[in-house]
């Protein structure tokens, strides 16, 4: 499996870097956005590293959004929010920051007005720990 030492969410996966993990499987791995543009977002990486869209597998991305949606549905029950994107990101002009693929769970709130390129401000490191552990248990109800 392909691994970039450079790369922030491979080291994460490895355990190298801390998260607030929310799921793993053979080939996904799931965790808090710790700098969530609403409570509750959180990104499914795979396992492999691919760069982007154009790189990624057809079984990568198939597993990706297959905990997606399960974890899309964990946050909604957990978090309430008035609406939910699954973001993508493709390059810097995207606003593609981080060069490991991943899907952004993104809670919404009425009239919170995101743009795709929402900017990153530090969450409450507590509070983000503490929407980890509710969201972990309403996966394990959607087995
Ligand atoms: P993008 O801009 O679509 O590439 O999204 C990258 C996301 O990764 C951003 O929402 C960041 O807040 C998030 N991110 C970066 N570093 C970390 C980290 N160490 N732990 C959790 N999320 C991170
Ligand atoms: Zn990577």
């Amino acid at each position: 499996m392909s691994h970039d030492p450079n790369c922030i969410f491979c080291k994460i996966i490895v355990g190298e870097i801390p998260s607030f993990k929310l799921y793993e499987d053979n080939e996904i791995f799931a965790f808090m956005d710790i700098n969530p543009f609403q409570p509750g977002h959180c990104l499914v990486i795979p396992k492999q590293h691919f760069a982007d869209i154009y790189a990624i597998s057809d079984v990568a991305i198939g597993a990706a959004a297959a905990v997606a949606a399960r974890l899309a549905r964990a946050v909604r029950s957990v978090v309430e929010p008035d609406g939910l994107n699954i973001i993508q990101a493709n390059g810097p002009a995207a606003g593609q920051s981080v060069f490991h693929f991943h899907f952004h769970i993104f809670p919404r709130a009425a009239g919170d007005d995101a743009s795709l390129n929402w900017g990153l401000v530090p969450g409450d490191m507590a509070a983000i720990e503490a929407l980890a552990g509710s969201i972990r248990t309403a996966l394990e109800k959607e087995d």
